[in-house]
């Protein structure tokens, strides 16, 4: 048995999934150590990748190479754009994945990629030696030296689960939680602090009455994630809709004395922006009801998850809520909500490239960053996976800037600024979100992906055909003359879409040029102003980019630093002027004296 190897990816989530493909595509020799293998790229909580700038950050991953979109492809059960009425900034995929069906490709996916190695561990501890990590020693007492690690053990890291009163140790549902890696990182000198999220109820599919739902089917034409992919093969399921009301409500507020978030039993914070049903019912007391989407778990199982009412209430008091809701009164539960609350590391005590700044070659990802949700997991465990091993390779580390990615304001956020309560991304967190669309995350990244090592010839192949095709289709555009004008300008000046285009000009249909990339030209076109505008500002704020400061700084040596300044430039350690200026409380006379220090 080998006890040897380049990389560790400690958890089989998202986070970790994308880390060890990266290490191994890169020709390292990864191990991911998992308790249990059978659970890698398990779904947590609801069965859906995508959504509003996390469909964004899915699309991204795959241009990098990534794993998450093509697993999502061949195991979606349910399609959708959302936001279509809107903006091409923010329109979002979202797909509603067979949970069971992702899991087991996930696995099969890593077992047949030379170079990881998958075992089923339980790590209790990170041995470093000088500051700089040298192994792991797993509970089963193995032990396995290595030259970097990536952490990603997700709400593990000693989880305590709460329903009502009642509190059980936990990583989440029916799995033991990780309690000797958060001492582990303590005596390492790691900072460590606590965070909670919840999770809704799950019931049986025939309890339902769906004559009183509204239903929700997806796209007709489904639309892959994957750039590499070219169609949707297998069949769509629907969801259905439904809502709380007053009586849901009453019972909601008659037993707050029992939930845990409101007791004072959970202390860590939850995440804002995805609330439980309780803290909705408090926090928007004029609402009369809220939305419940009931979503199918897989082709394999009848389980349907309530989105939208997480909570941590008693068992009986969840079933009188949730048989208060129209179409549940008879609702069979199969798994009952529950809370989780976990330690994370507050992630200012990361670098940029996701390494921590205490001890060299440790790397951490997801949501023991601070963050919540798949998508943002996954982006951060491939740059993790590929900055740990492009460092061992001894090449220049992989750094995404702001107006390149959602990836790359996410974690310049997290080590720039740090969360005070669970990170999830948004459209709004992106100053230069009109040129971060979904569409042309291929263009913005795949070059990237391929110069650090990540995108394979097939890939790459797909990319350059793909590019060549909208070239040709803008210069046809930009060139032909429809009923007096150029196509171009009939595009700008009317709202017609990718199937009037292809419908009115045959010769355009004769190409049989997928939708979404007629699409995507079209908005090169329409936006072409507003893009210009928006690269003119990138490139005014790309100076401050490429002048770099030094990890190991001597802000001390700087006499001309405010106190405040030095101490919050101590802490966060940027590695850029762009950087430094965007940590909170860092001022423009702050960098004017960082300017003239490098200068002299
Ligand atoms: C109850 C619950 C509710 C949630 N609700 C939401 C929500 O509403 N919205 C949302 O966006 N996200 C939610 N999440 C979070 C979502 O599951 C995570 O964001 C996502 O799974 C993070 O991916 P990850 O890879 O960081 O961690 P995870 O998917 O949690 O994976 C962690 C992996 O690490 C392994 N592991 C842990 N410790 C060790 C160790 N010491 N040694 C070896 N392996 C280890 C685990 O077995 C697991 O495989 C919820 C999670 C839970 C548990």
């Amino acid at each position: 048995m080998q006890t040897e190897f380049d990389i560790i990816v400690i958890g089989g989530g998202h986070a970790g999934i994308e880390a060890v493909y990266a290490g191994a595509k890169l020709g390292l020799n990864c191990c991911l150590l998992t308790p249990l293998p059978e659970h890698i790229g398990q779904m947590s909580c609801n069965p859906a990748i995508g959504g509003l700038a996390k469909g964004q950050m899915v699309r991204e991953i795959d241009a990098l190479g990534g794993l998450m979109a093509e697993l999502t492809d061949q195991t979606g059960i349910q399609f959708r754009i959302l936001n279509r009425s809107k903006g091409p900034a923010v329109w979002a995929p979202r797909v509603q994945a067979d949970r069971f069906a992702y899991s087991r490709l996930a696995r099969k996916r890593l077992e047949s990629t030379t170079g990881i190695t998958i075992l089923a561990e339980l790590v209790d501890k990170i041995t470093a030696e000088n500051g700089r990590v040298t192994g792991v020693i797993c509970q089963s007492g193995k032990q396995l030296a290595t030259k970097a690690i990536v952490l990603t053990a997700g709400t593990f890291m000693r989880g305590m689960m709460h329903v009502g009163t009642k509190q059980f140790p936990g990583g989440r549902y029916d799995e033991p939680a990780a309690d000797a890696i958060s001492q582990s990182l303590l005596e390492l000198g790691i900072t460590l602090g606590r965070l909670k999220t919840g999770t809704p109820a799950r019931i049986a599919a025939d309890s339902i009455d769906y004559s009183k739902l509204q239903r929700q089917d997806g796209d007709l034409n489904p639309e892959p994630l994957s750039f590499i992919n070219d169609k949707i093969e297998q069949d769509q399921v629907c969801c259905w809709i439904t809502w709380t009301n007053e009586r849901t409500h009453q019972i909601i507020r008659d037993n707050l004395h029992q939930a845990p978030l409101y007791t004072g039993q959970i202390t860590g914070v939850g995440p804002r922006y995805c609330p439980s049903i309780e803290t909705k019912i408090i926090r928007f007391s004029d609402k009369d009801r809220h939305q419940v989407f009931l979503e199918p778990e897989s082709l394999e199982t009848d389980w349907i998850y309530c989105n939208g009412i997480s909570n941590a209430l008693p068992q009986e008091v969840q079933d009188e809520l949730l048989r208060s809701i129209p179409g549940l009164e008879n609702c069979k539960v199969y798994r009952y909500a529950y809370a989780i609350e976990y330690d994370f590391l507050p992630p200012t005590q990361l670098l940029p490239t996701l390494e921590t700044k205490t001890v060299a070659g440790l790397y951490c990802a997801g949501q023991v960053n601070g963050t919540s949700g798949y998508e943002e997991a996954a982006g951060q465990g491939l740059m993790a996976g590929l900055n740990a091993a492009l460092k061992i390779l001894g090449k220049e580390p992989a750094l995404l800037r702001r107006d390149q990615s959602y990836i790359g304001v996410m974690i310049d956020d997290l080590v720039t600024k740090g969360v005070d309560e669970p990170y999830r991304m948004f459209t709004s967190r992106a100053e230069h979100r009109l040129l971060l669309r979904s569409d042309n995350a291929d263009a913005r990244l795949t070059p990237l992906g391929r110069q650090w090592g990540l995108v394979d010839d097939h890939r790459w192949e797909i990319f350059s055909r793909r590019q060549q095709q909208k070239t040709a289709l803008y210069d046809y555009l930009v060139s032909t003359n429809y009923q007096g004008r150029k196509l171009d300008r009939v595009l700008c000046q009317q709202d017609h879409d990718e199937n009037w285009l292809l419908q009115s000009v045959p010769e355009l249909a004769a190409r049989e040029l997928p939708n979404e990339l007629v699409r995507s030209v079209i908005w090169d076109i329409r936006y072409a102003g507003y893009i210009e505008k928006e690269n003119k500002l990138v490139s005014k704020a790309v100076h401050l980019e490429k002048i770099k400061l030094k990890p190991d700084t001597d802000y001390d040596a700087i006499t001309q630093l405010r106190n405040e300044a030095r101490q919050r430039l101590k802490d966060i350690r940027p590695l850029t002027l762009a950087q430094a200026s965007r940590i909170i409380g860092i001022t423009p006379a702050d960098i004017t004296v960082l300017m003239i220090h490098l200068k002299k």
